[in-house]
């Protein structure tokens, strides 16, 4: 047997490792095979990948008879005895008696039936809680248990265990040592330099394989932990930016002629002046424009920061140059409001026009909606074709309902962040494959390592600023009925001095009929009760936009005081004299969505209040957050953590997904290290020619729907 040939055998690769059934190991029969396949474990490589969710760490360790009372410990102890009784509310409890040699205590479960059946007499277990004292004795009530068997070290991994498949932590513990082993002679293909890991203190690939395993220290598993993670947020920047590249260079854009006369005059006639973000934000999609490749852009800004002017800025940077624009709404009710609005904004603008014996003519803007028919229709289908309609108002249907353009030049598509790739290919059909630049809006705020990651080929402007004037929105929790009895009081006394309202109706699930008649009960249970005496109107997802339209207008027009509404209120209504905003079943909406909702007021001088009802009093970790911020950046960090890890990803995607440590929360560096990487390996080889190691792995981990997920924006 040859040694040289042996150590010069190249490092195993992902490929390599996916390839080898794990039925190739030793000790793994029919059975234990068919349970690690139910586990979601077929090959080394899958084995490999299934980290510990957590480590416990025995040099922490306590015994029981030097543990305080009420101190959070960690305790290793053998079970002794188990025991479950039936309580009165038919409700399960289970006792266990354990020991360590030093003392015992009881640990006591309640609704955790299972635990009868996980905890046998004789099994070590790792436990960790608080301790009580119980009739003179300790105890802990439901502790995080954890099965760490006959395990020694120090550092003790813990596998995610699954009641139906019996693979227990130890089990794979021991087959991923038995790889680790049998990989050490050739060890494991490493997609980053040396001196990358070194710059980024990151430790070597496989190195964190075995640390991640088997840490010597928890700052060991932390290291390896980084590394990891950092390799699932390179492959995901990686093929970002490498599709990004791509669009770039496939698609020829627009080179709009920015700064020009048209948007100074309307930026001069405006009452106001812009707010500094404002004028940023308009820059920065300026220079965009001004570029040959098309721009991709979102505009995140809190409602009311005035992300309408910067729409109508980049609208206008276009027509200037003799192109058009299009300004989308996810409604009809927006859209005209959008239609009114921006008109008269552009009131009195002209653009130059070389066939008219005065070389201008007046700025043409039209709304096209459903309710825009017959000849009307017609002569607007007309003006886009020829050119001689210069921004069109709309719905999200408008670049998808066969409408030609004469020179479609830039897109703004107004509340709504996922715009899919559906429709930026349609886009990029409209106009004989110039793509026209698109800005998208939206309200919702996303932390821009959110952006980064899921909308990694998305340029960000941010309004994180409002325009000076505003009076902050009070926000108060009204739990329970008494509280209840005091929002109605206080609408009341808002419409007597002139104020309007809207009542938001509970979210049920995904059934609009529910809502809708949930939202008509609530008027009528108002209307005969506590609001008997102002004048009510019911806004709802089922009726015809005519009529809806219908109800908006009396309320704009003060013919209404109080809406009550399902969530089609949610977005860009616009009425400045409503001052309060009631949402019932407050907790069954998210941080975002009240948000956005409570953005419906402080739109005006006066100062407004939002009412968070909830029949529950139980804390509200939610609720609390928008009582204590107005500021949707901060609320969309606190949901982000509320929510927990990697959400974005995993709320949107079922099955395996590469993301498996990486969190957006806590690793927010980590992904801006990734992403610069991403465009040095890229920008260095753009279809990874070079790069075999990487391009395997994301071709084997990323799958396609990941990769399509990624670019949905
Ligand atoms: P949103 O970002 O929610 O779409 P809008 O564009 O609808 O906000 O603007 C909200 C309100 O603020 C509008 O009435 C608009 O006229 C006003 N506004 C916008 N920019 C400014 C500014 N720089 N100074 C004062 N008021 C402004
Ligand atoms: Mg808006």
């Amino acid at each position: 047997m040859n040694t040289n040939a042996e150590i010069s055998e190249p490092p195993l690769t992902f490929d390599e490792l996916a390839q080898i059934d794990i039925a190739r190991l030793k000790g793994v029969g029919e059975a234990k095979q068919r349970a690690l396949h139910e586990y979601g474990i077929n090959d080394v490589l899958e084995l490999l990948m299934t980290y510990p969710r957590r480590w416990v760490d025995r040099t922490n360790q306590q015994r029981v008879a030097d543990a305080a009372l009420g101190e959070e410990v960690l305790l290793v102890v053998e079970v002794r005895g188990v025991e479950e009784r039936q309580m009165r509310n038919r409700r399960k409890m289970v006792n266990v008696r354990v020991g360590d040699g030093t003392g015992t205590l009881r640990i006591t479960f309640f609704n955790q039936p299972w635990r009868a059946r996980q905890l046998t007499v004789g099994l070590v277990v790792a436990i960790h809680g608080k301790v009580e004292d119980y009739r003179g004795s300790l105890q802990m009530t439901n502790p995080v248990v954890d099965l760490i068997g006959d395990r020694t070290g120090r550092i003790v991994p813990i596998y995610p265990q699954s009641e139906k498949v019996r693979i227990t932590t130890w089990d794979l513990a021991a087959l991923v040592d038995q790889v680790l082993r049998r990989c050490e002679s050739r060890g494991v293909a490493d997609p980053l330099s040396i001196a990358d890991q070194e710059r980024l203190g990151l430790i070597g690939r496989f190195e964190a394989l075995k640390s991640i395993h088997g840490p010597d220290s928890m700052a060991d598993a932390n290291a390896a932990r980084r590394r990891l993670a950092f390799d699932e947020l390179l492959r995901v920047q990686v093929e970002l930016v490498r599709r990004k590249r791509e669009l770039e260079r496939t698609s020829q854009g627009v080179e709009h002629v920015v700064g020009g006369e048209l948007v100074e005059r309307f930026v001069g006639a405006l009452p106001f002046p812009l707010t500094t973000a404002q004028r940023r934000a308009i820059d920065e999609i300026g220079s965009d424009m001004a570029s040959p490749q098309p721009m991709h852009r979102l505009l995140q800004g809190d409602v009311g920061a005035g992300k309408t002017m910067v729409a109508v800025a980049a609208l206008l940077n276009a027509v200037s140059g003799g192109h058009q624009g299009a300004l989308m709404a996810p409604t009809e009710v927006l859209a005209e409001q959008h239609g009114s609005g921006v008109k008269a904004l552009l009131d009195g603008l002209v653009v130059v026009d070389g066939d008219n014996l005065f070389g201008e003519r007046p700025l043409r803007v039209e709304l096209l909606t459903n309710r825009v028919t017959g000849q009307d229709r017609r002569e607007v289908l007309a003006g886009l074709a020829d050119g001689s309609v210069d921004i069109v108002i709309g719905t999200h249907a408008l670049i998808q309902e066969g409408v030609e353009f004469g020179s479609l030049g830039a897109v703004v598509v107004d509340e709504q962040h996922r715009f899919g790739v559906e429709q930026r290919a349609a886009l990029r059909a409209k106009s004989d494959g110039v793509v026209p630049d698109l800005l998208v809006m939206t309200a919702t705020p996303i932390p821009r390592t959110a952006a980064m990651t899921v909308y990694g080929d998305l340029e960000v402007s941010a309004l994180d600023e409002l325009p000076p004037g505003r009076t902050p929105i009070a926000t108060h929790w009204a739990a329970g009925p008494l509280s209840e009895a005091n929002v109605w009081a206080s609408v009341r006394d808002e419409v007597a001095t002139g104020r309007q309202a809207y009542v938001v109706c509970p979210l049920i699930g995904e059934s609009e009929n529910l809502e809708v008649a949930s939202a008509e009960e609530t008027f009528e249970h108002l209307a005969a009760g506590e609001l008997s005496n102002v004048r009510l109107g019911l806004l709802h997802g089922r009726m015809s936009s005519a009529e809806k339209e219908a109800t908006m207008e009396a309320f704009r027009a003060r013919q209404i005081d109080v809406l009550v509404a399902t969530t089609v209120i949610e977005v860009g209504v616009d009425v400045p004299n409503a001052t309060v905003m009631v949402v019932l079943d407050a907790d069954r909406f998210g941080i975002a969505q009240l948000h956005q909702l409570r953005g419906r007021v402080g739109r005006g001088e006066h100062a407004s209040t939002c009412w968070l009802m909830t029949t529950s009093e139980d804390a509200n970790p939610r609720i609390e957050a928008l009582v204590g911020s107005t500021d949707g950046f901060e609320l969309a960090e606190i949901d982000l953590e509320l929510r927990g890890e990697g959400t974005l990803m995993s709320s949107a995607q079922k099955g395996r997904s590469d993301l498996r440590l990486a969190s957006l929360r806590r690793d927010r560096e980590l992904i801006e290290q990734a992403r610069e990487v991403a465009f040095r390996i890229i920008d260095d080889d753009p279809e990874l020619a070079r790069s075999d190691v990487l391009r395997s792995e994301i071709a084997l981990l990323l799958s396609e729907r990941e990769g399509d997920y990624l670019t949905k924006s």
